[in-house]
Protein backbone atom coordinates (compact mmCIF):
# COMPACT_ATOMS: atom_id res chain seq x y z
CA UNK A 1 0.00 0.00 0.00
CA UNK A 2 2.72 2.34 0.16
CA UNK A 3 1.55 4.27 -3.22
CA UNK A 4 -1.40 5.36 -1.26
CA UNK A 5 -0.48 8.06 1.60
CA UNK A 6 -2.69 9.92 3.68
CA UNK A 7 -3.29 13.38 1.79
CA UNK A 8 -5.29 15.17 4.30
CA UNK A 9 -6.10 13.70 8.04
CA UNK A 10 -9.71 12.84 8.78
CA UNK A 11 -12.08 15.18 10.02
CA UNK A 12 -14.51 15.39 13.03
CA UNK A 13 -18.25 14.88 12.60
CA UNK A 14 -20.61 16.43 14.90
CA UNK A 15 -24.35 15.35 15.03
CA UNK A 16 -26.70 17.58 17.28
CA UNK A 17 -29.92 16.71 18.63
CA UNK A 18 -31.01 15.24 15.06
CA UNK A 19 -34.04 14.30 14.39
CA UNK A 20 -36.12 12.19 11.16
CA UNK A 21 -39.78 12.04 11.00
CA UNK A 22 -41.73 10.72 8.20
CA UNK A 23 -45.00 10.89 8.80
CA UNK A 24 -45.84 8.67 11.57
CA UNK A 25 -42.35 7.29 12.20
CA UNK A 26 -39.56 8.57 14.12
CA UNK A 27 -36.72 7.25 12.38
CA UNK A 28 -34.70 9.51 14.60
CA UNK A 29 -35.24 10.81 17.97
CA UNK A 30 -32.65 13.77 19.02
CA UNK A 31 -29.68 11.92 18.50
CA UNK A 32 -26.16 13.50 19.79
CA UNK A 33 -22.77 11.74 18.70
CA UNK A 34 -19.59 13.05 18.82
CA UNK A 35 -17.01 11.38 16.08
CA UNK A 36 -13.65 12.41 16.48
CA UNK A 37 -11.51 12.92 13.20
CA UNK A 38 -9.40 10.14 12.00
CA UNK A 39 -11.69 7.64 14.22
CA UNK A 40 -13.44 4.34 13.46
CA UNK A 41 -16.85 4.79 14.43
CA UNK A 42 -19.36 1.65 14.03
CA UNK A 43 -23.15 2.53 13.85
CA UNK A 44 -24.52 -0.25 15.85
CA UNK A 45 -28.29 -1.94 16.45
CA UNK A 46 -30.91 -4.09 15.11
CA UNK A 47 -32.85 -3.79 12.08
CA UNK A 48 -34.73 -0.63 11.41
CA UNK A 49 -33.01 1.19 14.11
CA UNK A 50 -32.04 4.27 12.47
CA UNK A 51 -28.80 3.47 11.59
CA UNK A 52 -29.15 4.25 7.88
CA UNK A 53 -30.88 7.16 7.92
CA UNK A 54 -28.20 9.04 10.42
CA UNK A 55 -25.45 7.71 7.83
CA UNK A 56 -27.20 9.08 4.82
CA UNK A 57 -27.77 12.25 7.03
CA UNK A 58 -24.39 12.51 7.30
CA UNK A 59 -23.80 12.40 3.75
CA UNK A 60 -26.27 14.73 2.79
CA UNK A 61 -28.35 12.38 1.10
CA UNK A 62 -31.12 13.01 3.43
CA UNK A 63 -32.04 16.51 5.49
CA UNK A 64 -32.27 15.37 9.20
CA UNK A 65 -35.73 17.23 10.54
CA UNK A 66 -34.03 18.76 13.14
CA UNK A 67 -30.39 19.29 14.44
CA UNK A 68 -27.23 20.34 12.88
CA UNK A 69 -24.57 18.44 11.18
CA UNK A 70 -20.83 19.76 11.49
CA UNK A 71 -18.12 18.39 10.00
CA UNK A 72 -15.03 19.63 11.25
CA UNK A 73 -15.60 23.19 12.46
CA UNK A 74 -18.12 23.62 9.62
CA UNK A 75 -21.87 23.00 9.60
CA UNK A 76 -22.54 21.16 6.50
CA UNK A 77 -26.79 20.70 7.78
CA UNK A 78 -27.42 22.20 4.13
CA UNK A 79 -24.70 21.34 1.73
CA UNK A 80 -24.46 18.72 -0.73
CA UNK A 81 -22.96 15.36 -0.76
CA UNK A 82 -20.80 16.09 -3.23
CA UNK A 83 -19.61 19.27 -0.85
CA UNK A 84 -18.40 17.73 2.13
CA UNK A 85 -15.29 16.13 0.87
CA UNK A 86 -16.21 12.21 1.95
CA UNK A 87 -16.60 8.92 0.01
CA UNK A 88 -19.20 6.37 0.71
CA UNK A 89 -19.91 2.56 0.30
CA UNK A 90 -23.47 1.70 0.30
CA UNK A 91 -25.11 -2.02 0.27
CA UNK A 92 -25.79 -1.32 -3.61
CA UNK A 93 -22.58 -0.84 -4.74
CA UNK A 94 -24.17 1.18 -8.01
CA UNK A 95 -20.80 0.22 -10.29
CA UNK A 96 -21.17 1.88 -13.63
CA UNK A 97 -22.10 -1.30 -15.56
CA UNK A 98 -19.87 -0.11 -18.64
CA UNK A 99 -16.68 0.78 -17.09
CA UNK A 100 -14.33 -2.23 -16.51
CA UNK A 101 -13.05 -2.51 -12.44
CA UNK A 102 -10.06 -0.79 -13.35
CA UNK A 103 -11.92 2.10 -14.79
CA UNK A 104 -14.41 1.66 -11.90
CA UNK A 105 -11.73 2.19 -9.17
CA UNK A 106 -9.96 5.41 -10.54
CA UNK A 107 -13.42 7.09 -10.96
CA UNK A 108 -13.58 7.64 -7.56
CA UNK A 109 -10.02 9.11 -7.34
CA UNK A 110 -10.26 12.53 -6.53
CA UNK A 111 -7.67 14.65 -8.63
CA UNK A 112 -8.08 12.99 -11.72
CA UNK A 113 -5.40 15.20 -13.06
CA UNK A 114 -2.72 13.34 -11.27
CA UNK A 115 -0.15 11.79 -13.21
CA UNK A 116 -0.80 8.59 -15.12
CA UNK A 117 1.96 6.92 -13.09
CA UNK A 118 0.55 7.83 -10.07
CA UNK A 119 -2.34 6.70 -10.79
CA UNK A 120 -1.70 3.21 -11.89
CA UNK A 121 0.50 2.58 -9.09
CA UNK A 122 -2.30 3.77 -6.53
CA UNK A 123 -4.88 1.24 -8.73
CA UNK A 124 -2.63 -1.48 -8.32
CA UNK A 125 -1.98 -0.96 -4.62
CA UNK A 126 -5.69 -0.74 -4.05
CA UNK A 127 -6.56 -3.94 -6.35
CA UNK A 128 -3.63 -6.02 -4.76
CA UNK A 129 -5.03 -5.59 -1.53
CA UNK A 130 -8.82 -5.97 -2.32
CA UNK A 131 -7.82 -9.60 -4.07
CA UNK A 132 -8.75 -7.47 -7.94
CA UNK A 133 -5.91 -7.91 -9.51
CA UNK A 134 -7.24 -10.59 -11.74
CA UNK A 135 -10.56 -8.86 -12.75
CA UNK A 136 -9.59 -5.49 -13.55
CA UNK A 137 -10.87 -5.89 -17.39
CA UNK A 138 -14.01 -7.39 -16.84
CA UNK A 139 -16.99 -5.39 -16.16
CA UNK A 140 -19.57 -5.42 -13.15
CA UNK A 141 -21.99 -7.77 -14.82
CA UNK A 142 -19.07 -10.43 -14.96
CA UNK A 143 -18.56 -10.83 -11.23
CA UNK A 144 -20.01 -12.01 -8.25
CA UNK A 145 -21.71 -9.71 -5.78
CA UNK A 146 -19.11 -10.41 -3.62
CA UNK A 147 -16.41 -9.00 -6.17
CA UNK A 148 -18.53 -6.20 -6.56
CA UNK A 149 -18.53 -5.21 -3.18
CA UNK A 150 -15.08 -5.23 -3.20
CA UNK A 151 -14.48 -2.80 -6.23
CA UNK A 152 -16.58 -0.63 -4.49
CA UNK A 153 -14.48 -0.45 -1.27
CA UNK A 154 -11.35 0.15 -3.65
CA UNK A 155 -13.47 3.17 -4.83
CA UNK A 156 -14.29 4.86 -1.80
CA UNK A 157 -10.71 3.80 -0.17
CA UNK A 158 -8.85 5.55 -3.04
CA UNK A 159 -10.76 8.58 -3.30
CA UNK A 160 -9.03 9.85 -0.34
CA UNK A 161 -11.40 11.48 0.96
CA UNK A 162 -11.55 12.68 4.84
CA UNK A 163 -14.47 11.14 5.44
CA UNK A 164 -15.21 7.61 4.51
CA UNK A 165 -19.08 6.32 4.80
CA UNK A 166 -19.66 2.80 4.91
CA UNK A 167 -22.92 0.84 4.97
CA UNK A 168 -22.99 -2.74 5.91
CA UNK A 169 -20.35 -3.19 3.13
CA UNK A 170 -19.32 -6.57 3.99
CA UNK A 171 -22.69 -7.91 3.71
CA UNK A 172 -22.37 -10.01 0.48
CA UNK A 173 -19.23 -11.71 1.13
CA UNK A 174 -18.46 -15.08 2.99
CA UNK A 175 -17.37 -15.55 6.24
CA UNK A 176 -13.81 -16.20 5.92
CA UNK A 177 -13.35 -13.15 3.31
CA UNK A 178 -15.13 -10.91 5.60
CA UNK A 179 -13.14 -11.60 8.52
CA UNK A 180 -10.12 -10.89 6.35
CA UNK A 181 -11.42 -7.91 5.17
CA UNK A 182 -12.34 -6.48 8.26
CA UNK A 183 -8.71 -6.75 9.38
CA UNK A 184 -7.60 -4.85 6.39
CA UNK A 185 -10.20 -2.12 6.30
CA UNK A 186 -9.28 -1.33 9.98
CA UNK A 187 -5.43 -1.18 8.94
CA UNK A 188 -6.26 1.12 5.70
CA UNK A 189 -8.30 3.50 8.15
CA UNK A 190 -5.41 4.09 10.10
CA UNK A 191 -2.67 3.96 8.01
CA UNK A 192 -4.90 6.34 5.71
CA UNK A 193 -5.52 8.85 8.90
CA UNK A 194 -9.54 9.19 7.15
CA UNK A 195 -12.40 9.52 9.59
CA UNK A 196 -14.80 5.93 9.04
CA UNK A 197 -18.59 5.45 9.95
CA UNK A 198 -19.52 2.42 9.73
CA UNK A 199 -22.71 0.88 9.72
CA UNK A 200 -23.32 -2.69 10.97
CA UNK A 201 -26.37 -5.10 12.57
CA UNK A 202 -23.19 -7.29 13.19
CA UNK A 203 -22.24 -6.39 16.83
CA UNK A 204 -18.89 -8.53 16.25
CA UNK A 205 -17.76 -6.62 12.99
CA UNK A 206 -18.52 -3.69 15.25
CA UNK A 207 -16.08 -4.45 18.22
CA UNK A 208 -13.59 -5.60 16.27
CA UNK A 209 -13.41 -3.06 14.03
CA UNK A 210 -13.73 0.65 15.92
CA UNK A 211 -12.65 2.63 17.94
CA UNK A 212 -15.54 3.61 19.41
CA UNK A 213 -19.21 2.34 19.00
CA UNK A 214 -22.85 3.84 18.80
CA UNK A 215 -25.40 1.67 19.85
CA UNK A 216 -28.28 2.53 18.54
CA UNK A 217 -32.50 1.31 19.67
CA UNK A 218 -35.45 2.75 18.10
CA UNK A 219 -33.64 6.03 16.51
CA UNK A 220 -32.09 6.46 19.95
CA UNK A 221 -28.37 6.18 20.72
CA UNK A 222 -28.63 3.93 23.80
CA UNK A 223 -24.85 3.50 24.46
CA UNK A 224 -21.70 5.05 23.35
CA UNK A 225 -18.41 3.51 24.20
CA UNK A 226 -15.30 1.68 23.24
CA UNK A 227 -16.08 -1.88 22.42
CA UNK A 228 -14.39 -2.91 26.04
CA UNK A 229 -16.74 -0.97 27.41
CA UNK A 230 -19.57 -1.19 25.56
CA UNK A 231 -18.56 -5.44 26.11
CA UNK A 232 -18.06 -5.39 29.99
CA UNK A 233 -20.06 -2.00 31.36
CA UNK A 234 -23.42 -2.07 29.47
CA UNK A 235 -25.09 0.62 30.63
CA UNK A 236 -28.78 -0.82 29.63
CA UNK A 237 -30.67 -4.52 29.62
CA UNK A 238 -31.12 -3.58 25.69
CA UNK A 239 -27.09 -2.96 25.76
CA UNK A 240 -26.30 -6.61 27.38
CA UNK A 241 -28.63 -8.39 24.71
CA UNK A 242 -27.12 -6.99 22.01
CA UNK A 243 -22.83 -7.44 22.90
CA UNK A 244 -21.59 -10.97 22.93
CA UNK A 245 -21.59 -14.40 21.43
CA UNK A 246 -23.87 -15.75 23.24
CA UNK A 247 -24.88 -12.48 24.91
CA UNK A 248 -25.02 -11.96 28.98
CA UNK A 249 -27.39 -14.41 30.54
CA UNK A 250 -29.98 -12.00 32.37
CA UNK A 251 -31.86 -13.74 34.96
CA UNK A 252 -34.43 -13.37 38.27
CA UNK A 253 -32.51 -12.30 41.06
CA UNK A 254 -34.85 -14.96 42.88
CA UNK A 255 -32.12 -17.23 41.25
CA UNK A 256 -29.44 -16.11 43.66
CA UNK A 257 -30.76 -16.83 46.57
CA UNK A 258 -30.44 -14.61 50.10
CA UNK A 259 -27.57 -13.05 47.95
CA UNK A 260 -30.35 -11.65 45.43
CA UNK A 261 -33.18 -10.83 48.36
CA UNK A 262 -30.57 -8.84 49.97
CA UNK A 263 -29.53 -6.78 46.50
CA UNK A 264 -33.10 -6.15 45.77
CA UNK A 265 -33.74 -4.67 49.30
CA UNK A 266 -30.44 -2.81 48.89
CA UNK A 267 -31.28 -1.60 45.27
CA UNK A 268 -34.98 -1.04 46.79
CA UNK A 269 -36.40 -2.31 43.23
CA UNK A 270 -37.19 -5.54 41.10
CA UNK A 271 -34.47 -6.49 39.54
CA UNK A 272 -32.55 -8.57 36.63
CA UNK A 273 -28.90 -10.18 37.24
CA UNK A 274 -26.47 -10.78 34.65
CA UNK A 275 -23.48 -12.79 34.22
CA UNK A 276 -21.21 -12.69 31.15
CA UNK A 277 -20.66 -16.87 30.27
CA UNK A 278 -17.08 -16.73 30.78
CA UNK A 279 -17.55 -14.97 34.47
CA UNK A 280 -19.44 -18.48 35.32
CA UNK A 281 -17.21 -21.86 36.14
CA UNK A 282 -18.46 -25.16 37.10
CA UNK A 283 -17.37 -25.94 40.76
CA UNK A 284 -17.60 -28.81 42.88
CA UNK A 285 -19.42 -27.22 45.93
CA UNK A 286 -20.85 -23.90 47.30
CA UNK A 287 -22.78 -22.57 44.40
CA UNK A 288 -26.21 -22.59 42.93
CA UNK A 289 -27.80 -25.77 41.56
CA UNK A 290 -28.29 -25.79 38.20
CA UNK A 291 -28.95 -28.71 35.26
CA UNK A 292 -27.30 -28.62 32.21
CA UNK A 293 -29.95 -27.97 29.50
CA UNK A 294 -28.16 -28.45 26.18
CA UNK A 295 -24.20 -29.07 25.39
CA UNK A 296 -22.51 -26.98 22.59
CA UNK A 297 -19.02 -28.29 21.29
CA UNK A 298 -17.68 -25.67 19.42
CA UNK A 299 -13.93 -26.95 19.82
CA UNK A 300 -11.78 -24.79 21.93
CA UNK A 301 -15.06 -24.00 24.21
CA UNK A 302 -17.75 -25.86 25.26
CA UNK A 303 -21.25 -24.30 25.85
CA UNK A 304 -23.81 -24.92 28.48
CA UNK A 305 -27.34 -23.64 28.89
CA UNK A 306 -28.23 -24.43 32.40
CA UNK A 307 -31.38 -23.98 33.91
CA UNK A 308 -32.16 -22.83 37.70
CA UNK A 309 -35.60 -22.41 38.74
CA UNK A 310 -36.64 -21.93 35.22
CA UNK A 311 -34.24 -19.53 34.28
CA UNK A 312 -31.38 -19.66 31.95
CA UNK A 313 -27.19 -19.42 32.12
CA UNK A 314 -25.02 -20.10 29.77
CA UNK A 315 -21.43 -21.18 30.91
CA UNK A 316 -18.90 -21.38 28.72
CA UNK A 317 -15.82 -23.83 29.65
CA UNK A 318 -13.45 -25.58 27.93
CA UNK A 319 -13.74 -27.68 25.22
CA UNK A 320 -11.44 -30.52 26.96
CA UNK A 321 -14.12 -31.40 29.64
CA UNK A 322 -17.46 -33.21 28.89
CA UNK A 323 -21.18 -32.77 30.09
CA UNK A 324 -24.26 -34.42 29.90
CA UNK A 325 -27.60 -32.44 29.21
CA UNK A 326 -29.87 -33.61 32.29
CA UNK A 327 -27.14 -33.59 34.47
CA UNK A 328 -26.54 -31.57 37.70
CA UNK A 329 -24.35 -29.20 38.03
CA UNK A 330 -22.49 -26.48 40.24
CA UNK A 331 -21.78 -23.29 39.20
CA UNK A 332 -19.78 -20.31 40.71
CA UNK A 333 -18.87 -16.59 39.70
CA UNK A 334 -17.49 -13.88 41.62
CA UNK A 335 -19.91 -11.06 43.18
CA UNK A 336 -18.19 -8.56 41.03
CA UNK A 337 -18.96 -9.99 37.90
CA UNK A 338 -22.63 -9.62 38.46
CA UNK A 339 -24.37 -6.46 36.43
CA UNK A 340 -27.60 -5.34 37.98
CA UNK A 341 -30.31 -3.58 36.29
CA UNK A 342 -33.55 -2.19 37.10
CA UNK A 343 -35.91 -4.34 35.91
CA UNK A 344 -38.38 -1.76 35.21
CA UNK A 345 -36.43 0.86 33.60
CA UNK A 346 -33.49 -1.33 31.90
CA UNK A 347 -30.66 0.72 33.40
CA UNK A 348 -27.43 -0.32 35.16
CA UNK A 349 -27.21 0.01 38.54
CA UNK A 350 -23.26 1.12 38.93
CA UNK A 351 -23.09 1.73 42.37
CA UNK A 352 -24.92 -1.16 44.18
CA UNK A 353 -22.20 -3.06 46.62
CA UNK A 354 -22.15 -6.44 45.26
CA UNK A 355 -20.94 -8.16 48.43
P1 LIG B 1 -31.54 0.61 9.87
O1 LIG B 1 -30.51 1.13 8.90
O2 LIG B 1 -31.07 0.64 11.27
O3 LIG B 1 -32.06 -0.74 9.47
P2 LIG B 1 -33.19 2.70 8.75
O4 LIG B 1 -32.43 3.94 9.03
O5 LIG B 1 -33.11 2.13 7.38
O6 LIG B 1 -32.80 1.58 9.83
O7 LIG B 1 -34.73 2.96 9.08
C1 LIG B 1 -35.16 3.52 10.29
C2 LIG B 1 -36.68 3.68 10.26
O8 LIG B 1 -37.04 4.67 9.32
C3 LIG B 1 -37.41 2.41 9.85
O9 LIG B 1 -38.60 2.33 10.58
C4 LIG B 1 -37.69 2.66 8.38
O10 LIG B 1 -38.82 1.93 7.97
C5 LIG B 1 -37.91 4.14 8.35
N1 LIG B 1 -37.56 4.73 7.05
C6 LIG B 1 -36.35 4.70 6.46
N2 LIG B 1 -36.37 5.37 5.28
C7 LIG B 1 -37.64 5.81 5.12
C8 LIG B 1 -38.32 6.59 4.10
N3 LIG B 1 -37.67 7.03 3.02
N4 LIG B 1 -39.62 6.87 4.29
C9 LIG B 1 -40.27 6.44 5.40
N5 LIG B 1 -39.71 5.74 6.39
C10 LIG B 1 -38.41 5.42 6.26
Amino acid sequence: MNAVHPSHHGRSIELHDISKHWDQTRALDQVNISIPAGSFTALLGPSGCGKSTLLRIIAGLETATEGTVKIGKEDVTRRPPDKRDLSMVFQSYALFPHLNVAENIIFGLKTRREPKKARAEKLQAVAELMGLEQLLDRKPGELSGGQQQRVALARAVIAERSICLMDEPLSNLDAKLRHEMRMELRALQQKLGFTMVYVTHDQAEAITMADQVVLLNQGQVEQIDTPRSLYETPRTIFAARFIGTPPMSLFEASVLGDMGQQLERDADTKLLVGLRPEAVRPASEGALKAIVSAVEYLGADTMLDCKIDGELITVRTSGREDFTPGSEIALSFASEDLALFDKATGARLINLKTD
